[in-house]
């Protein structure tokens, strides 16, 4: 049986649909529980970008939560949150981690450098500006990660290889630039999820690419499979593809997670 713990809701304003409606797609996809993680609000002045909820509609998305999860009972809803990671602002986290039960939290890079999301179209050009700019941008976002992932703030991280999104890979064999994050995360035990988003992308491809997996599951670290679903529909979306990735690179097991506390929960058959 599967989970799915990626998922938005509009107060973030780039998703569509309400907390039932994806948990009714949770349920007609044939999951098990679901977990709400929406883009955390940042600390400093508002709006911090036009893609996260303010500050201040936090305590709207815990009661949105909460009601959803009292309509659905028995049927397990979980509270999490999309945590941008960003070195030198972990106090931050800290404070969101304060801020509610939570039953997980999810780290993500997104920012390469400061106002830089390195996934929003609107700065796609800067991967052609010079001829090692790709190589470079990879190079932000992975040294990012691997703080990420030693930073124990987390229960697990997002969509790693987010920069291959609009389809720019460096050349040669991307471990290196994986192998770092692997040590990081492989040390502090937090676990990583295998996002079918990629697919949904002209990336094409799951995040992460096979060869992360191979060395993560080398490495001992717990996997989820998770859509990042910013609309009902996504709720589940090419999960038998992530799963027989998940078996190729070894992986029997996944996790679930109720206010914080871990569970390891075998991985279900890839090709239901
Ligand atoms: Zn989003
Ligand atoms: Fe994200
Ligand atoms: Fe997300
Ligand atoms: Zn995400």
């Amino acid at each position: 049986m599967l989970s799915d713990y990626h998922v938005h809701t509009p107060l973030c304003r780039h998703a569509i649909g309400e907390p039932a409606e994806y948990i009714a797609a949770a349920r007609s996809a044939g999951l098990d529980e679901i977990g709400f993680s929406d883009h955390c609000p940042m600390a400093g002045p508002e709006p911090f970008d036009d893609w996260r909820m303010d500050r201040a509609d936090l305590p709207r998305y815990l009661t949105m939560i909460e009601l959803a999860r009292a309509e659905a009972a028995p049927f397990p809803v979980r509270l999490g949150l999309e945590c941008d990671f960003i070195a030198g602002h972990e106090g931050w986290i800290e404070e969101l981690t304060k801020m509610a039960d939570w039953d997980y939290l999810i780290g993500s890079v997104h920012y390469v450098a400061p106002g830089w999301d390195v996934d929003n179209p609107r700065y796609v050009a800067r991967f052609n500006q010079s001829p090692t700019a790709v190589n470079e941008i990879w190079t932000m976002y992975w040294l990012a990660y691997a703080k990420m992932a030693a930073s124990g703030l987390f229960d697990f991280l997002a969509h790693p290889d987010l920069p291959k999104k609009f389809g720019h890979r460096p050349a040669g064999d991307l471990r290196r630039f994986y192998e770092p994050a692997i040590a990081a995360a492989a040390k502090s035990g937090v676990a990583i999820e295998i996002s079918t988003a990629g697919l949904r992308k002209p990336a094409g491809e799951l995040y992460p690419a096979q060869d992360f997996l191979l060395l993560a599951r080398e490495a001992g670290i717990e996997i989820l499979i998770n859509s990042d679903a910013h609309a009902p529909a996504e709720i589940g979306l090419d999960f038998a593809k992530a799963v027989d990735a998940a078996h190729a690179a070894g992986f029997t097991h996944t996790l679930r997670f109720d206010r914080r506390q871990r569970r390891r929960v075998p991985l279900a058959d890839g090709t239901a």
